[in-house]
């Protein structure tokens, strides 16, 4: 079992070299504005981790565990490095990257060079929901119209918009907030901004679409010559767009129907009075009003993350966060009881069969980020002939089981193996794929990357040939969901 040894992948990224470079720089903006207030800067951080401390009381786990100790830490460092476009300002750092290039004159046309259009495409970028305070990934796409001979410095306007993204943020309000920035910072003859937003939300239990587990949105702003009724600009931009195979609607098309976007919103009911009300599978409508002592105080200890983050708890788009976040995280509260799958023991000689169950939708929390992973287990193991193999549906429940508390991936791969290999000791073996939130916030992830673990017990670990036909089955039924 190399991959379970060899301890936790996360320690690795850590030391990572990936996003180093962005982080250096970015640092040396935090450490800009924390020499104006080093200490208010150590407290917020102090009273970040001591708030999610208590989140993890009260789902059940303790925080001075191993792999947890480090985990306040992670976390307010992510909230402190998501919101850090608060501190930053684009004007100074765009107009010291305009430079002079020659142009047409107003009036007649658009010659390239300073004049004409300028589009930079597929941006990656990520932000915070501030309805539920998980992340969102954004492919931003940003196109000007040059003015006055000045050019701006291409990365000028991806940094821009990360300025924007590190906020607590909405779509519709990210694309106009960047938009307008870049207008009065380059003085431009206007500016288009398109963004594909994508949110994590929990499927429904259960459920075997892993697709669902995302929202999207596509949402624009513009300014300038892109609002011309006559121009044709908006329709120039959307054309270069499309030829990356993103299709934008005009900021003036109405998408209420897909608001409120955030999946933590949408499946309430209107609110009433700030209390979390949330509609069920089966319609019936849980009334969480009483609220346990430990619930009140995760409620309280989000409050105060976001007040340390400098946002207003009390700000009317931010009213029901804390309780969502809140209700969230309870999703991945640890429980004490142990997993049976009702399965029964049978002794593997000679005549063992391999079964396999692929591809089982999974849904997790990774315990040193506080942030989603989810993909598919695939599961085989031998049984003698003849006797009954695990149910199905059972096999689900215990991955769910596994997944719906703090983890790590390895230690869900070597559960799930060992869970199944204590009901049939002639073998088992798992595999897990996986896409990690954590990895996509810290801005390491390319794209397409995800993470595999594998696990082997009993006659897979031996006998090679077991354990090529178990991965030949399950490049023959690979699902490209992950
Ligand atoms: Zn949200
Ligand atoms: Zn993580």
């Amino acid at each position: 079992m190399g991959a379970l040894d060899s301890g936790c992948f996360e320690v690795d990224l850590e030391d990572g070299v990936g996003w180093e470079e962005e982080e250096k720089e970015n640092e040396a903006t935090d450490q800009a504005a924390s020499e104006i207030e080093p200490d208010a800067d150590a407290d917020s951080m102090r009273s970040i981790e001591e708030a999610v401390k208590v989140l993890l009381q009260g789902l059940g786990e303790d925080h001075q565990r191993e792999g947890l100790r480090r985990t306040p830490q992670r976390v307010a460092k992510a909230f402190r490095g998501g919101t850090r476009g608060y501190k930053q300002n684009v004007k100074d750092s765009v107009q010291d990257a305009l430079f002079p290039e020659s142009g047409l004159n107003l009036g007649i046309g658009h010659g390239g060079g300073a004049g004409g259009l300028v589009v930079v495409r597929d941006i990656n970028l990520f932000s915070y929901c501030e309805s539920c305070l998980l992340p969102f990934s954004i492919k931003c796409h940003v196109g000007y119209i040059p003015s006055g001979g000045r050019v701006v410095g291409l990365s000028k306007l991806s940094r821009a918009a990360d300025v924007f993204a590190r906020r607590l943020q909405e779509p519709k309000r990210l694309a106009s907030e960047i938009c307008a920035a870049l207008h009065s910072s380059i003085k431009p003859a206007g500016v288009a901004v398109a963004l594909q937003c994508r949110h994590m939300k929990l499927p429904e239990d259960h459920s075997s679409d892993i697709d669902s587990t995302h929202s999207t949105i596509s949402v624009s702003s513009r300014s300038g010559d892109f609002k011309e009724e006559k121009s044709s600009l908006w329709d120039d931009f959307s054309f270069l767009l499309r030829l990356r195979g993103v299709v934008i609607e005009r900021e003036d098309t109405d998408n209420s129907h897909v608001y409120p976007w955030c999946p933590l919103r949408s499946q309430e009911l209107p609110q009433s009075n700030g209390h979390c009300v949330r509609n069920t599978k089966n319609g019936k409508v849980s009334s969480r009003t009483a609220v346990s002592q430990s619930q009140a105080s995760m409620v309280t200890a989000v409050s105060s993350i976001l007040r340390s983050l400098g946002a207003d708890p009390l700000r009317k788009e931010l009213a029901g966060t804390p309780c969502r976040y809140v209700q969230w995280l309870l999703n991945f509260k640890s429980s004490n009881r142990d997993f049976d799958c009702g399965a029964k023991e049978g002794n593997v000689d000679g005549t063992s069969e391999m079964q396999t169950a692929l591809n089982i939708p999974f849904f997790s929390l990774c315990e040193h980020h506080l942030l989603p992973f989810h993909g598919v287990v695939h599961i085989g193991y031998l049984i003698e002939r003849g006797t009954t193999p695990i149910d199905q549906s059972a096999l689900r429940s215990m991955v769910h089981f596994f997944s719906r508390k703090l983890q790590v991936q390895e230690r869900l791969t070597r559960q799930i193996v060992e869970a199944v290999h204590s009901n049939f000791n002639g073998g088992a073996m798992v595999v897990v794929e996986a896409r990690h939130n954590c990895m996509i916030s810290r801005g390491i992830e390319k794209v397409g990357s995800n993470t595999a673990t594998m696990a082997v017990l009993g006659r897979f670990s031996s006998d090679s040939k077991v354990k090529a036909l178990f991965l030949q089955t399950i490049a023959s039924n690979a699902s490209s969901a992950v």
